[in-house]
C-alpha cells in the first residue's frame, strides 16, 4: 500500500499530470503519436504497450487514487476485467465468482471461460462462507463485487481478501459502483481492483474505458496479457478521462448525497416497494458498508410493483431511462431488460432481481427536482390506469 498524504481533490486534479515545459499550459499536453523514435531512449513507447506519455500519466493518477503501486487503463471496463481474469487463469484452473454481479461479467464467465478450459463456480450468496464453500483444489482467483449491481449487496472485502490470502489465491474486486472516492479495496487486502471507468471516472456519459489497479507485480502479470489482447484506450480518450477525473471527488460526493436523500424519500413513498441502498440504516449490511466505505455511493434500486414501468419511464421528464450509469445526469433502467437481460429468468430470480426492480443512478441535479419528476410520473401513470 502506498500512502499519499495529499487530499483527494488534489490527487484528482494534479497527480501524474504531464508538464507543458514549452508553453506552460496548465493541462497535460496530448501526445497523439503511435510511433516514437527509440534511439537514445530506454522505453519503446507504443499505444498497445500501454506506455505512451498520456497513458503513463493517467495511470499514475489512477494508482494514487486506488492506493495501488500501479495501474493500467483499457478501452472498456470489460477489456480490463476480461484481460485481468485471463492474466491469472489458465486451462485447468478454477475461479469463484460472486453470484450478484454485473451482467456483462457474468456473461463473460458463462460464455468464455469454458472455451479456455477454465472452470468456474458462482457463490450462493455474498457472505465470506459462501466464497469459502466454492473453493476447490484448483481454484486460483476469487472475484467479488461490492456494492453489487443491481441490488447493492455488500460483501465483506477484508473477509474475502483474507480468505484468498489464507488459501494462496488472487482476490479481485469490481469497484465500479463505489469508485475510488468511496472505497479503496487495497486497504482491505485485495490484490486486484477493477473499474469500468465508463461510469464514475468518466462521469459525463461520453467515455468508455476500464482500469486495473494493483501491486507492480500483479500489474506486470496483467500487462503480459494486455499486450496480447490489445485492449488499450486511444490517446484522446485517455486525455479526456484525465480531465474528467479532476472533478470525480466532488461529483461522486454530490451523487452520494443525492442517493442518500432519494433513498430516504423512496422509503416513505407508498407506491414504492423495497428500496436497496447501503446508506439506509435498514440495509442488512449497513454497518459493514460503513466500515469499508467512505460514502455509500450514487446508485440505488427500488421496486415499483403494480405499475406499468415502461409507461412510468415514458412520463419522466428530467430523469432519463438509459443504459449505463454514473453520469452527472440522473438515469434509470430496468435491469430485467438491460444489464441483466442476458441472464436466465431462473438465475435472476435466484439473485432476487424482480421484473419491477428499477435501478437509479443519481446525478448532480438538486434532489428536490428529481423527487418532483418521480412524483409527477407516478401520478400520471396512476391517473392513466384508473378504469374509465
Ligand atoms: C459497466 C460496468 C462494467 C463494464 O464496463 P464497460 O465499460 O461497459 O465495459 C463492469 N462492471 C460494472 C459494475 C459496471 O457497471
Amino acid at each position: 500500500m502506498k500512502s499519499n498524504k495529499k487530499g483527494l481533490n488534489t490527487l484528482c486534479t494534479h497527480e501524474g499530470d504531464l508538464k507543458d515545459t514549452k508553453f506552460k499550459g496548465v493541462v497535460s499536453p496530448l501526445y497523439m503519436s503511435t510511433a516514437y523514435a527509440f534511439d537514445d531512449v530506454d522505453i519503446k513507447r507504443y499505444p498497445r504497450y500501454f506506455n505512451t506519455p498520456n497513458q503513463e500519466a493517467l495511470c499514475k493518477k489512477l494508482a494514487a487514487l486506488e492506493h495501488a503501486e500501479a495501474a493500467l487503463i483499457f478501452g472498456s471496463g470489460m477489456a480490463a476485467i476480461s484481460t485481468a481474469l485471463m492474466a491469472f487463469l489458465q486451462a485447468g484452473d478454477h475461479i469463484v465468482l460472486q453470484q450478484t454481479m454485473y451482467g456483462g461479467t457474468y456473461h463473460f464467465a458463462v460464455t468464455q471461460l469454458n472455451k479456455y478450459g477454465i472452470e468456474y463456480s458462482f457463490t450462493d450468496g455474498w457472505q465470506v462462507e459462501d466464497f469459502e464453500k466454492e473453493i476447490k483444489s484448483n481454484t486460483k482467483v476469487i472475484y467479488m463485487e461490492t456494492p453489487s449491481n443491481p441490488l447493492l449487496t455488500i460483501t465483506d472485502i477484508a473477509g474475502v481478501a483474507q480468505l484468498a490470502k489464507k488459501k494462496g489465491l488472487v482476490s479481485m474486486i469490481d469497484n465500479t459502483f463505489a469508485s475510488p472516492i468511496n472505497q479503496n479495496p487495497i486497504d482491505f487486502g485485495v490484490d486486484v481492483v477493477l473499474h469500468s471507468a465508463t461510469k464514475y471516472m468518466g462521469g459525463h456519459s461520453d467515455i468508455c474505458a476500464g482500469v486495473v489497479a494493483a501491486s507492480q507485480e500483479h500489474i506486470d502479470t496483467v500487462f503480459q496479457s494486455a499486450i496480447c489482447f490489445g485492449g488499450s484506450l486511444s490517446e484522446y480518450t485517455v486525455w479526456l478521462l484525465e480531465r474528467s477525473i479532476k472533478t470525480m471527488a466532488i461529483r461522486v460526493k454530490a451523487q452520494s448525497d443525492n442517493a442518500q436523500k432519494m433513498a430516504e424519500y423512496l422509503v416513505g413513498n407508498e407506491d414504492v416497494g423495497q428500496v436497496y441502498y447501503p446508506g439506509l440504516k435498514t440495509h442488512p449490511d449497513h454497518d459493514l458498508a460503513k466500515s469499508q466505505m467512505k460514502g455509500f455511493g450514487g446508485m440505488l434500486s427500488f421496486e415499483l410493483p403494480n405499475m406499468d414501468i415502461s409507461l412510468f419511464f415514458k412520463h419522466l421528464k428530467l430523469i432519463k431511462p438509459v443504459m449505463s450509469l454514473a453520469g452527472v445526469e440522473s438515469t434509470v433502467i430496468l435491469p430485467v431488460t438491460t444489464s441483466h437481460a442476458l441472464m436466465s429468468p431462473e438465475d435472476r430470480e435466484k439473485q432476487g432481481i424482480k421484473d419491477c426492480l428499477v435501478r437509479f443512478s443519481l446525478g448532480i441535479e438538486e434532489v428536490e427536482d428529481l423527487i418532483e419528476d418521480l412524483e409527477q410520473a407516478i401520478a400520471k401513470v396512476k391517473s392513466l390506469s384508473v378504469p374509465a
